[in-house]
This record gives C-alpha cells, structure tokens and sequence, in this order.
C-alpha cells in the first residue's frame, strides 16, 4: 500500500508533459507510466505488462509507445492525447490483483490526465482490477467488444486511398490483396475486402486460422515466408511489426501497402525504400486508428454513426497523407507525421 511517485525529469524525457516511476515493494509493483501530450483531450494508452531486461527497456518502450497513442488519435481526428504505462512483470510468485491495484493507484494520481486500457499483458477483466483503485480506466468487460471488425473497415479505407492516388478509383474489386495473418483483424479485413470484390492471398503461422478464412470467403493461400512475394496488388501486414525491412522490401510484390500491424517500418529509412521502389504505403498509424476510434467511441459515448464517419475519415486521411508524401517528395511516414504535427498546432 505504499506507493512511491518519482517524476523523471531528465533530457530523455524531454518533450513529454509528465513521465512517472512509480514503486510499490509490498506489492513488487514497478511502473512507468508516460503522458506525451494532452493537447487534445486526456491521454489514452493501455498497460503493457511484460518481462522487461530493465527499467531503462521499459523507459524506452513507453515513451515510444505513449508518442505513438499521440500520432495515432491526432491521426484519427480523436479528441484524446497520448500515453501509455508498463508494469514491469516481476519474477513469478507476485499477486497480479495487488499488482494492478498499485497501478490503478498510480493511475489515480495523475487526476485523468491519463486515462489507461488493456495492451499485451492485460486483458478487460484486468480493468475490472484496476478500476478498484481508478476511475480513469476503460475497456472494461462490458464496455469493449472486439474492436477488430472496426479495425479492419479502418484498413479497407486505408488501402480504397492509396488505390485511389495510384488510379483515381477506389473500386477495390478484383485488387488483390495479400493478407499476412489471420488473426482478429486479419480475418475481420479478409471478409470485408471479399464482399468488396477484392481477390484474397492469405497467410498464418497457424493453419487453423487461415482454414477459418478460407472455409468463409475461399482465398488462397501462401506460406508466411512467401507472402512479400505473392502475385498481389496490395500487401496487409496484420501480424506483428517491422515486417517492412532491408530484406523483405527489395522482394515486395505488391505496389501498396496498408495493414493493421502496429510499427510496420523496421526503420524510417524503410519508408524512405518504399518510396524509392515507387510503392505506395499507408502510414500504419493512420491506417490502423480505427482501433484508437473505437476506445474513444466508449469513453465519449459516440453513437453508430458518430464512430462510422469517424473511421470512413481514414479515407481522406490517408489521401491527405499520400499527396503531401508526393507534392514534397517525402516518404508517405514523413509525411503522415507533418500532417499529425500540423494539427497538433507544431510548425510542419
Ligand atoms: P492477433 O494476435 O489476433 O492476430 C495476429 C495473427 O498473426 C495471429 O493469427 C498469428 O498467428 C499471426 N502471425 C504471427 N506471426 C506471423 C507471421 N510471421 N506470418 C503470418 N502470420 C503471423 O492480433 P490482431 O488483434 O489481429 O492484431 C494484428 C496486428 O494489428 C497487431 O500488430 C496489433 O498490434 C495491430 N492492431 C490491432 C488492433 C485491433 O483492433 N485488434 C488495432 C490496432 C492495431
């Protein structure tokens, strides 16, 4: 019950508002939770809760992370900021429910400025724990759904923009489109861009998943190492990220990118590749908000169609996006962050 809030003020952390260690030993609680900007609106960002080599790996994580949530709401037009905590999972034998207590406690003290969510390592009935001590937590049980069908109508916008700058129609019919990994968005995408006439290459390290792709919508289907290869139009990384690298952009088949996978550049000079090879490609945090909408769809209370226009707007985000990628001979990354910094009020 003793938990101690030490605020980091060092150049590392410079251009963040607040970045918080916070300590509990009777509970082997360790966390860091990071508020990047609060411009507009509280900031949003789930806790993470891993194993971590050290305190520094953690630091780094959530920084990285909490920068990203801002980039990701301004991108997606939300009225949230950007943050995000890590709990450093202690060595086994801790009580998870005091663990997450101390965090909700953490959580509490910084007053809603930040208002945390699941991430890897925490699930909704995690929430449930959190809520005990805070009231600045969402995606509890009964509030989130799967946001992955949103997800995926995010990335069908996204990927209707980069063939529209490429041909002036956003038809996706008979596109096709490799879909690398089948998992909750994966399918979710799978099925949408098939009733949208799309021609689907799908790939999973799990056969199983794929099969429960093919069985609905009879895509065929490659082995993981070949899906940069595959004869597709469209390449949708919807597995983990840096799937975008020295290696595998020399070899893409495909002349878009738009995918759900979060931190798809290995580096930002492989957006700069992109470009050179003349490969059209949707910034993953704009092409992914539809997840960032659909947490803000349950804390502002957004109706139906209040959350539909909002992701329908990854359409002209993208475009938006892609132009200013063309018009200053930018990477399409470059350029999504220009776009993101212009709204948050920064200089471009
Ligand atoms: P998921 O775990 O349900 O699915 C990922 C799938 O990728 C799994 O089926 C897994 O077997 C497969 N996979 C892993 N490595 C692979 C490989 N090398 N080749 C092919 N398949 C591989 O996750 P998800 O919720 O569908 O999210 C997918 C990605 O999108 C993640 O990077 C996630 O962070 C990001 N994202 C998800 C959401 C959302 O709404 N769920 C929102 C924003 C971003």
């Amino acid at each position: 019950m003793s938990l101690q809030l030490t605020k980091l003020d060092s150049p590392r952390v410079a251009g963040y508002e607040e970045v918080w260690v916070a300590k509990d030993p009777d509970a082997s609680y360790h966390g860091i939770l990071a508020v990047h900007n609060t411009q507009r609106g509280p900031a949003l960002g789930g806790t993470r809760l891993m194993r971590y080599a050290d305190g520094d790996a953690a630091l780094t994580d959530v920084l990285r992370l909490a920068r990203g949530m801002t980039y990701k709401c301004a991108a997606a037009n939300i009225p949230l900021g950007g943050g995000k905590s890590v709990i450093l999972e202690p060595p086994s034998g801790y009580d998870r429910a005091a663990l997450l207590r101390a965090h909700g406690r953490a959580v509490e003290s910084l007053n809603g400025r930040y208002i945390t969510s699941v991430d890897i390592g925490t699930g909704p009935v995690d929430m449930v724990t959190v809520r005990e001590t805070t009231t600045h937590v969402t995606g509890l049980p009964n509030e989130l759904n799967d946001p992955s069908p949103v997800t995926a109508r995010g990335v069908v916008c996204a990927t209707q923009a980069a063939r529209y700058v490429r041909s002036g129609s956003r038809d996706l019919h008979g596109v096709r489109v490799a879909v690398q990994g089948c998992g909750h968005v994966g399918k979710a995408l799978a099925l949408q861009l098939h009733v949208l006439g799309a021609r689907l290459i799908v790939s999973d390290v799990s056969r199983e998943r794929v099969d429960a792709v093919v069985a609905e919508c009879g895509a065929e289907v490659c082995r993981p190492d070949e899906i940069y290869v595959a004869k597709a139009d469209v390449y949708a990384p919807c597995a983990t990220g840096a799937t975008l690298n020295v290696q595998t952009i020399p070899r893409l088949h495909a002349s878009m990118v738009a995918g759900a996978a979060n931190n798809q550049l290995e580096t930002s000079a492989d957006g700069d590749a992109l470009r050179a090879r003349g490969i059209t490609y949707v910034p993953d945090f704009i092409a992914n908000a539809g997840g960032a909408i659909y947490l803000c769809r349950v804390l502002a209370g957004w109706t139906d169609a209040e959350t539909d226009a909002a992701v329908e707007s990854i359409f002209e985000s993208s475009v938006e996006v892609l132009r200013r990628a063309e018009r200053e001979g930018i990477s399409a990354q470059t350029a999504a962050e220009r776009v993101v910094e212009a709204r948050l009020g920064r200089s471009a």
